[in-house]
């Protein structure tokens, strides 16, 4: 095996969406999957679906065309507000899109009906986090004109939460949403049918026994790939914390020891700072670095500290003698670190748990390469 390299325990995925799904369905709400933090990683995406998502979300077009190329026929959408240069891919590729502007709605519709399809529109509305959305005293209007254009169905609104400003979702602001549905159907007639309250920050109200209202769907990537509650950061009962491990491997041990860091100007603090520990502890280093991941998201295993990172390397202290040249070192990631380690071209992807090669094949399909045959 190489290294770098993320384990992925595919059957942890799997079981923390079964363990979400569970917990929605009770309240009348479905499971989008959002896979952008995976780069939309096909193997990871299936056993969201697996574990009960009724569809995909993604943020980028490159991702959503690697689950297609994979396969995926399942929904997915476009949870980022389409760029204007890629709508005929967008078409082409998803189901619906979240909008918030007019220009781009119209640029889907005309490639739509270039296409001869019909591109879902969901609506994004502001409701506090002041990231992306429509002011919802002008959705109605805008709802008005999603209704009136040809290649576009109006299929929803949606609301997201505790990105840019760490806003999280009250009851009173879901309520607020519910009402928006209502208001909307009351304005330009077609029923709506998605009302996607947010993500993985709303799991707390949506579990919290509060009327759910017109919400029908969240869009959850973080809670189910590390299987926490991301405004908390507490666990979610029941679910995996380690579906993702990072291995990365040592490259140097025993040049160095590492001396507590005092000046020399005063000897009575540097005789007080000297713990017999300290002198245990080893400088390593690892062959991984901020190319890589995010170093500060890396939780280091009991006895080791991050001393620091550049480009290529990771220096860690350490107490274990037992590391040497060639050792590997495991790691849990944050939602940060886990985001750019999948995007490194460097960090091989070993997957763990597949599913059983009968049923694998099904998930692929009838693969172009067949074709060729
Ligand atoms: C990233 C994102 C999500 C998923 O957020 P998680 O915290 O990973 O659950 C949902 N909706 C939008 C619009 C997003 O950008």
């Amino acid at each position: 095996m190489s290294n770098p390299r993320i384990e992925v325990d595919l059957s942890k995925i799997r079981h923390n969406t079964q363990i979400v799904v569970g917990l929605l369905k009770a309240r009348g709400i479905r499971v989008t999957g959002v896979t952008k933090a995976v780069c939309g990683h096909p193997a990871i995406a299936r056993a969201m679906l697996d574990g009960g998502a009724a569809g995909l979300a993604e943020a980028r077009l490159s991702n959503v065309k690697r689950l297609r190329q994979a396969g995926m026929t399942c929904p997915i959408t476009l949870i980022r507000t389409p760029m204007l240069s890629q709508v005929d891919d967008i078409v082409q590729v998803c189901e619906a899109s979240y909008n918030t502007e007019m220009s781009v709605t119209a640029a889907l519709a005309a490639a739509a009906l270039r296409q001869n399809k019909v591109h879902g529109v969901i609506l994004m509305v502001e409701m506090g986090d002041l990231r992306e959305g429509i002011m919802p005293h002008d959705l109605g209007d805008l709802a008005r004109r999603v209704v009136d254009m040809p290649g576009v169905a109006l299929k929803g609104i949606g609301a997201n939460f505790a990105c840019l400003s760490g806003i999280a979702p009250t009851a009173a602001k879901m309520q607020a949403l519910s009402m928006l549905a209502n208001d909307v159907e009351g304005q330009c007639g077609p029923f709506i049918e998605t009302v996607s309250g947010g993500n993985s920050a709303n799991l707390p109200w949506a579990t919290g026994g509060h009327a759910t209202g017109r919400i029908n769907d969240l869009r959850i990537g973080e809670a189910i790939l590390f299987g926490v509650d991301p405004v908390t950061g507490d666990q979610i009962g029941g679910m995996y914390r380690d579906a993702f491990t990072l291995v990365a491997e040592v490259i140097e041990t025993d040049a160095k020891s590492v001396h507590p860091v005092v000046g020399n100007a005063d000897h009575t603090l540097a005789r007080i700072r000297l713990v017999p520990d300290i002198s245990k502890i080893t400088q390593i280093i690892l062959a991984i670095g901020h190319q890589d991941t995010d170093a500060a998201g890396l939780s280091m295993p009991p006895g080791n500290t991050l001393i620091g990172a550049t480009s290529d390397h990771l220096v860690i202290g350490t107490k274990d003698a037992a590391l040497c040249v060639g050792s590997e070192m495991r790691f849990q990631m944050s939602y940060g670190a886990l985001m750019r380690a999948m995007a490194a071209p460097d960090i091989q992807i070993n997957l763990r748990n597949d599913r059983p090669a009968s049923i694998a094949h099904r998930v692929h399909g009838p693969g172009k390469h067949l074709a060729l045959v």
